[in-house]
This record gives structure tokens, sequence and C-alpha cells, in this order.
């Protein structure tokens, strides 16, 4: 029998705790899922950054820790946690973000504010939005949820340029990484979305510089991290006119302090970092078949590179 710990916010507790127990028996796991077990005796514990587990020190026969978030950046860097950390990459997460960043992409390709604000009876005929093949599209991070949300452009008919740390080949997407190919990916891109990870290297990724490489009265969508952004430099970018709207879901501070600029700017669209979340059903799934796989003596799945933060 496994002592599995769960230790995330309370409230999710009545949400993972069938799933998860229908899982485990589904993967043939006998496992013993509970708020409590003696920090000695846990073999996996099930994790949140907002639940009560902070210090891994006592855990110590514990095999891996399994996220529920697929961001990391708050526990990485936790000097207490030795054991293997594994992030969540889930069905339907990736699902709601492609969902969410095609939404705000089409919204943004058709200008469809002007005609959702512009019912005041003046017939405003005098453009057409142009077609998606004109709209060239730049996915900054091409894993788990950035590739997704850009295959599914891609079949609107948009040009999806990606960027990543490693040289990749996905197909359907003009795939660039390194410096270069930053340089590259951004140049004259009408909309950029923001799918890396927080680390380093890629804070203040869009900045002054960058900024000003993309297509004069393009769009930014972050659905990724606050800290990808350098504020300062988008405000500024908005307000010359160099990007016409930004969309962000993540911040900085969260939630987004009531006098921060962003809310109430005239070309921003603040988004309570609802762009998309876990689902127990499908999350439960993913974990215990990651750990039915540990106990098989296979390697982890989506297993953290501590050393590269994501
Ligand atoms: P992932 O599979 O780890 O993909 C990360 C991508 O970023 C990879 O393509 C990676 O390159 C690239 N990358 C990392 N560091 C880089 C660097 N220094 N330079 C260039 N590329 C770099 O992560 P994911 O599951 O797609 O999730 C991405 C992020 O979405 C998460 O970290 C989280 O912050 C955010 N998220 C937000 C929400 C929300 O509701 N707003 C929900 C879930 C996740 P390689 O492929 O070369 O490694």
């Amino acid at each position: 029998m496994l002592n599995v710990l769960f230790s995330a916010k309370p409230a999710a507790w009545a949400e993972y705790e069938h799933p998860l127990n229908a899982a485990f028996e589904r993967a043939g796991i006998a496992a013993n899922l509970k708020l409590n077990h003696a920090p000695e005796d846990v073999d996996y514990i099930i994790f949140a950054p907002n639940g009560p587990v902070t210090d891994f020190r006592p855990y110590t026969k514990t095999k891996a820790v399994m996220g529920l978030w697929a961001g990391v950046e708050t526990i990485v860097d936790n000097e207490t946690l030795t054991q293997p950390l594994c992030r969540l990459v889930d069905v339907s997460l990736t699902n709601g973000m492609v969902e969410w960043v095609t939404g705000h992409t089409l919204r943004h390709h058709l200008g469809m504010d002007a005609h959702i604000h512009g019912q005041d009876g003046i017939w405003r005929d005098e453009s057409f939005p142009p077609v998606a093949a004109k709209r060239p599209v730049t996915i900054l991070g091409i894993g788990a949820l950035g590739a997704a949300c850009g295959q599914a452009l891609h079949t609107l008919g948009f040009p999806v340029k990606g960027w990543s740390r490693n040289a990749k080949d996905i197909p359907n997407i003009d795939c660039l990484h390194g410096n270069d190919g930053l340089r590259e990916a951004l140049t004259d891109a009408q909309i950029v979305i923001l799918l890396l990870p927080q680390t380093p290297e890629t804070v203040n990724i869009l900045n002054d510089e960058t900024l000003a490489l993309m297509a004069k009265g393009s769009f930014v969508i972050n659905p990724g991290r606050g800290p990808l952004i350098d504020d300062k430099a988008l405000l500024a970018a908005l307000d010359s006119g160099q990007i016409a709207h930004a969309t962000l879901d993540v911040f900085r501070t969260e939630p987004l302090p009531k006098e921060d600029p962003f809310w109430g700017h005239p070309s921003v669209t603040v988004t309570p970092h609802i762009a998309s979340t876990t689902r127990p059903e499908t999350a439960a799934e993913v974990i215990a078949e990651n750990i039915a796989c540990s106990e098989a003596g296979k390697p982890f799945r989506f297993l953290v590179d501590r050393g590269r933060g994501y």
C-alpha cells in the first residue's frame, strides 16, 4: 500500500479525492490517499504551491512530488526539495488553454470590439477583417501548451511561428530558437502569444527592444506568467500605438492590485488568471499513471529539470 499525501488548498480535496482514488484503482495502484500522513511514511506527495507542505526535508522516503500545476516557478528553487518533481501536463488543461488563446486571438484578428461596442445605430461597413493567412502569429514557448495552440491557430489558417530554447520540428509551426530565432520570431509578428515558463532567462522577454520588433499596431496575449513582460515597456508601447491591445491573464502581483495601471487602460484586457486550469478527472489519470510508471521502474513523465527551471 502506497501512502500518498494530498497537499493543496483545502477546497481542492473535495474535488480531487474521488477522481484520484478512482484513477489509482484503474491504474492498479493500492494507495492510501490522505490529507495527513506521518512525513516519514509518505511515498508520493500530490502537490500544489498553495497547500500546507513547504518543507520537504521530513519526507525522507518520498519518491516524487507530483505537481497539480503546469507552472513550477514557485517551487523549483525550494532547497528543501530533493525529491524528483513532476509538473502537470493534462489534456483538459491544454484544451482549455487552446480555447482561451484561440478566442482572444480571433477577437483581435476580427476586430470584434468595434462591433461589440459599436451598437449605436451607425452602419460601419467600411472595412472587412483580413483572412487569417494575412495575420502572422508568433508563440513564444512551444511546449505542451504553446504547440497545441499553434496547431489550432494553423487549422484556422494563421501562419504560425514558434520559439523555444532547443531546436524543434513541429508540423505546421515555423520553429525558431535561440537569440537570433527570437528576433526572427518577433519581427513583423501581428499577434504574439506568451506561453513560456517563468525562469531567469525568460523574465522581461518582452521589453522595449523586443516589442519594437513587432508590427506596428500588433497584439500581445499573455497567458504565460506576468514577469515575462516588462510592464513599463508594454504600457509605453500601448501608449505609442506600437501595440494596439494587450490581453493579460497573468501578472507580477496576483490578484492584480486595484491601483495597477493595467486596470482601466483602454488598450488592455485583464483576465484574472483563468486562461486554463487543472481539471481533477484528467489530472488524476495523469498522476496515477505516472505513479504506476514509477512503481514499474520506468522513468517519470513530465519531470522538471531543476537546473533549467521548468
Ligand atoms: P512546457 O511544456 O515546459 O513548455 C515551455 C516552452 O517554453 C518550451 O517550448 C521551452 O523550450 C520554452 N522555453 C523555456 N525556456 C526558454 C528559453 N529560455 N528560451 C526559449 N524558450 C524557452 O510548458 P507548458 O506546459 O506549455 O506551460 C507553459 C507555461 O504556461 C507554464 O510554465 C505556465 O507558466 C503557463 N500556464 C498558465 C496557465 C494560465 O491559466 N494562465 C495555465 C497553465 C500554464 P524547449 O521546448 O526547448 O524546452
